[in-house]
């Protein structure tokens, strides 16, 4: 038995499923997830010793790779000084003028531990702000696992959601409107009918959690335009593509400005931190100031704003984000290649750090069409690689993460990989 196995029989006694998040548990591929003992730049290394080249970056706080040494001593140095005090720090306000400096559509931001916090705030506050009591999400999104967002589609062409998870009353998700993404005229037909009463929409404008899906041409403009119109609040969900698809997150990619963001991931990274934040107008509403309840014992870490800090500066030298894109590109462009050459119907794209790997004939626009994938020749692809020493997020419905330390020779030991993992379908 490798020692993966041995702790992850060991960890189902004590750990629900043996994992503290489910798709660690590679239900969807089969096998042993590797328990990870150390990081460094673009490698991991599991209990039996073995190196990977990582593609999951912990979902995406990795973007300066792993255990960064500035970013490690900004850890090291704010620990020394005192673990968490429930009391304000300068930190504080440094991070939340480093996020406000780089995303002029936050004017007042709050700091949280999750991304699940951040989300489940900002449609609190959206509700408190506008009085209004109905959200739009789409399908395929995620927006972490408060209640009323773990919803799917029911049937009908308007349709208000089912819960995706037991534990959650249907009471619960009545006022979520579930829409497909890229369908503007739904969401059109969504408001001519419950306009007044639409808080906000809620949406990932690039969406990370259904594979990667990139927003139709007019698409996030139209959700701008239709939630003036109408007085809703709209939510760009940048917790996963926030300082990840680009320095201004899909906000500067698209020119489109939400009233209210959520950030988590990169902004910590690598420890617990989320955010929200936005119109100022809007935010005057969060408790100490206006009448919307929001509180978190270790809301603003100080180590965790340390380690924040210092991935912003990272990010912020010249050619960071080039240099990122570059290398994810060259690394979708490559794995499209080893799979045309290999006869494997595949294709894969990419946005600043962040791909999508799709076994389908087209880059996907939809919910139904990433579902539409061939999931068998994921799974033989998967463990092809991992066997190679290439850990790919264990799902085909996830988005993959490149980071600054994903240099040319470790792309090219990918594409070497993936070569015989293509040949294997
Ligand atoms: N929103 C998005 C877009 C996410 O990708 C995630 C997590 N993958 C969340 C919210 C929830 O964040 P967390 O896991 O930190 O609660």
């Amino acid at each position: 038995m490798s020692r993966n196995e041995e702790l992850f029989t060991r960890a189902a006694k004590s750990i629900p499923g043996g994992v503290n998040s489910p798709v660690r548990a590679f239900r969807s591929v089969g096998g042993t997830p590797r328990f990870i003992s150390k990081a460094r730049d673009a490698h991991i290394w599991d209990a039996d010793g073995k190196q990977y080249i990582d593609y999951l970056g912990s979902w995406g706080p990795a973007i300066v790779g792993h255990a960064h040494p500035e970013v490690v001593k900004a850890v090291q140095d704010a620990a020394v000084n005192g673990l968490s005090f429930g009391a304000p720090t300068e930190g504080e306000t440094l991070l939340a003028e480093a996020i406000i400096k780089r995303l002029p559509s936050i004017e007042q931001v709050r700091l949280v531990s999750s991304g699940t916090e951040a989300t489940m705030s900002a449609i609190r506050l959206a509700r408190g702000a506008t009085g209004r009591t109905k959200i739009i999400k789409f399908e395929g999104c995620y927006h972490g696992h408060a209640d009323s967002l773990l919803v799917k589609a029911g049937s009908g062409l308007l349709t208000f959601g089912n819960p995706t998870s037991a534990g959650v009353p249907p009471e619960f998700v009545k006022h979520t409107i579930v829409l497909d993404f890229n369908d503007l005229d739904a969401v059109s037909n969504a408001f001519k009918e419950y306009g007044d009463d639409i808080a906000c929409i809620i949406v990932e404008p690039i969406a990370g959690n259904m594979n990667l899906i990139k927003p139709a041409p007019g698409f996030l403009q139209g959700l701008r335009e239709l939630c003036t119109q109408y007085g809703a609040l709209l939510i760009f969900d940048e917790v996963m593509t926030g300082f990840r698809a680009g320095p201004q997150g899909v906000q500067g990619l698209s020119g489109v400005t939400p009233d209210l963001t959520t950030l988590a991931k990169v902004i910590g990274g690598g420890m617990p931190v989320g955010a929200f934040g936005g119109r100022a107008d809007v935010m005057q509403h969060i408790a100490p100031l206006g009448a919307v309840y929001q509180a978190g014992t270790l809301s603003g870490n100080p180590v965790s704003v340390a380690a924040g800090l210092t991935t912003l500066d990272i990010l912020g030298r010249p050619g960071f984000y080039e240099h990122l894109a570059a290398q994810t590109k060259k690394l979708v462009d490559g794995l499209s290649e080893r799979a045309k050459a290999a006869g494997v119907t595949f294709c894969a794209d990419s946005v600043g750090g962040m791909f999508g790997l799709y076994f389908r004939d087209s880059i996907p626009t939809s919910f139904a069409e990433v579902s539409d994938s061939n999931t068998e020749a994921f799974k033989v692809f998967f463990h092809a690689m991992l066997d190679q020493g290439v850990h790919l997020a264990p799902s085909a419905f996830e988005a993959g993460f490149v980071s600054a330390k994903h240099d040319d020779a470790i792309i090219a030991q990918t594409l070497d990989a993936a070569e015989k993992a293509f040949a294997a379908i």
